[in-house]
């Protein structure tokens, strides 16, 4: 999961940013409204976090702009601005969700969570594939009850093609939702993932679609 945090904040962000990839979420950061424009041409998020107070264009313009374009990503408001009309203003301009700073990160991301099911339109946060469970919140995984040990980036890229049963995934687009533009991406790491998962799940539980990607089976 790739995620846009749009703060101008230093401490807020890089605590929000630290909470995020402790949680094996890829994070990009941007400081301005401008910023942003540039980030959403490049990558293809899953949610936005999207503080309103922002030096030269404002959150609730980007927000606008945003959904006029038909980016239809969940959008999390976090703000210092507490009162009531601002909070129906942004919820009207597309935001799904609204979060008073201070806030506490456990809440922060139990939203984010809440917000990126409802994107694949299921109910908890935890995912059954036949005989295999993914906590999306622990991140524990089990194989027939048992646990099964899962790496940052494993489970990152099992929950990507979870949520995609039956269709191939690119790994183009496994790398974008593994990566912000900070990290350093070696080739071929997406196949070690998968690699490692097939060890740990069996060697049919992820297909190789070749020269194309990797999918999960629709579930049984
Ligand atoms: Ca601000």
């Amino acid at each position: 999961m790739r995620l846009l945090l749009v703060e101008d904040d230093p401490m807020i962000g890089e605590s929000i940013e630290e909470g995020l990839r402790g949680e094996s979420y890829a994070v990009d950061w941007v400081r301005t409204g401008g910023d942003v424009e540039l980030a959403l041409a490049g990558v293809a998020y899953d949610l936005m976090l999207l503080d309103l107070g922002l030096p030269g264009k404002q959150g609730m313009e980007v927000l606008r702009a945003a959904r006029a374009r038909g980016d239809d990503f969940p959008v999390l408001i976090i703000t210092a601005r507490d009162g009531t009309p601002a909070r129906v203003e942004g919820l009207d301009a597309g935001a799904d969700d609204y979060l008073v700073k201070p806030f506490d990160l456990d809440e922060l991301l139990a939203r984010i969570r809440a917000l990126l099911r409802r994107r694949v339109s299921r109910t908890q946060s935890v995912i059954v594939h036949g005989n295999l469970r993914l906590d999306l919140a622990s991140h524990e995984a089990t194989l027939d009850g048992q646990p099964v040990k899962l790496s940052a980036r494993e489970f990152s890229v099992l929950r990507v093609l979870l949520d995609n049963p039956g269709s191939v995934v690119s790994k183009a687009q496994l790398e974008e939702k593994l990566y912000g533009w900070n990290a350093e991406v070696e080739s071929n790491t997406v196949d070690v993932y998968v690699h490692h998962l097939r060890k740990k799940f069996g060697s049919d539980f992820i297909k190789n679609v070749r020269g194309v990607g990797y999918k999960i089976a629709a579930a049984p």
